[in-house]
């Protein structure tokens, strides 16, 4: 084993955020949304214990994605591609048993020719934009489907899905707008149940819940919106080694561009995590580690490979060679760490980079 920085993903918790996801969202049953190796933590390890827990909806963005984890799943776990299919990826997304969102006319044209070749017509998700502009069918186009029953001659529509875009913010009017939009579509597909809550919609209540919810945040940990907070676990715990030690005196430029001066003499400790492991260039100046509690602030522009932290604040000699310093923890949750650096939760999970040891506890 090196001593490299650790990152410590809580498959416990994972799961302990599962079922209350769940609960939260019940009577609709959870799925999870796995996209981007399940937010850079690692999507072969989160879906057998996701799996493990009762989840059988797996969501991903790309049908690659979905590819990868379909073996190691059990035949009845349901894998969905929400980005949509490519043309000419129809019969691969088939052939693996996954279900596509249908985004557009064209897709719906593409898969159902496909399904009518077929000895069974071939499930699918039915995509609706409800007002976030981004994927899915607009209002004039569910209208012709509803119409023209033969565009679907070779689908197995299984639900009715759409994304909303302001679920971080119980307040915000756009939420409302966009279930009544999905209220109209529903009425021109009275059969379909309805798939729209991510992790922020599951705690905005039950009229959004439908019957199948997609939280993906919030089963790791991050803090979708403010009712989450009660009920939602870390999962992640990111330790960085000291790599070297000084005291500098008044003065002394520190790090690229010599930006920061110290103003006093003080203790410093290069730290083993930089820009090339996720920690954004914008923290410098703004984040910190900590130590048993004590704030430690990084000085200076963030590097590739390490950052520097100002250790003034803690007895001399505390920190030295091989000690380990928190990042994401208990004194500092994932949500503060990406705060500090003016982003989101999402942002820092999916950029942890790829040189930490990963250790999954369960
Ligand atoms: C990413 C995504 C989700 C999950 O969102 P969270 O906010 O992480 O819960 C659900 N649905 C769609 C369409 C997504 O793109």
């Amino acid at each position: 084993m090196v001593a490299a920085a650790t990152l410590t993903i809580d498959l416990g918790a994972l799961r302990g955020n599962y079922r209350a996801v769940r609960a939260a969202a019940a009577p609709a049953s959870a799925g999870a949304v796995l996209k981007a190796d399940s937010y850079g933590l690692g999507a072969e390890r989160i879906a057998p214990a996701l799996y493990d827990e009762g989840c059988r909806d797996f969501f991903f963005a790309h049908l690659a994605e979905a590819l990868i984890i379909r073996p190691i799943l059990a035949p009845d776990a349901r894998l969905f591609v929400m980005n949509g299919l490519q043309p000419g990826t129809e019969r691969v997304c088939a052939e693996a048993g996954l279900i596509p969102m249908l985004n557009s006319l064209e897709q719906v044209a593409n898969w159902s020719a496909l399904g009518v070749a077929a000895p069974e017509p071939l499930p699918a998700v039915l995509q609706f934009d409800s007002g976030m502009s981004r994927l899915g069918m607009e209002p004039a186009e569910a209208r012709r489907l509803a119409s023209e029953p033969a565009l679907l001659a070779g689908v197995k529509p299984l639900y009715a899905m759409s994304h909303l875009a302001c679920a971080d913010d119980p307040a915000d009017p756009e939420n409302g707008q966009q279930l009544a939009a999905m209220g109209e579509v529903r009425t021109l597909f009275p059969a379909l149940p309805l798939c729209l809550a991510n992790s922020g919609g599951v705690f905005l209540g039950p009229d959004f819940h439908g019957a199948l919810v997609r939280p993906g945040i919030a089963l790791y940990g991050g803090i979708p919106n403010p009712p989450a907070e009660k009920v939602i676990s870390p999962v992640v715990r990111l330790d960085v080694p000291v790599i070297q030690t000084r005291t500098v005196p008044p003065g002394t430029r520190i790090g690229y561009g010599g930006d920061f001066v110290a103003p006093a003499e003080m203790r410093l400790a290069a730290i083993e995590a930089g820009y090339a492991d996720g920690l954004p260039r914008h923290l410098g100046g703004t984040g910190a580690a900590f130590f048993e509690g004590v704030r430690l602030p990084m000085v200076g522009r963030v590097s590739m490979d390490s950052v520097v932290i100002d250790i003034s604040g803690l007895p001399p000699g505390t920190l030295r060679l091989g000690s380990r310093v928190e990042l994401i923890g208990p004194h500092q949750t994932l949500d503060q760490f990406a705060a500090a650096a003016d982003t989101i939760a999402y942002e820092i999970l999916t950029r942890l980079g790829r040189r930490y040891q990963r250790i999954y506890k369960d």
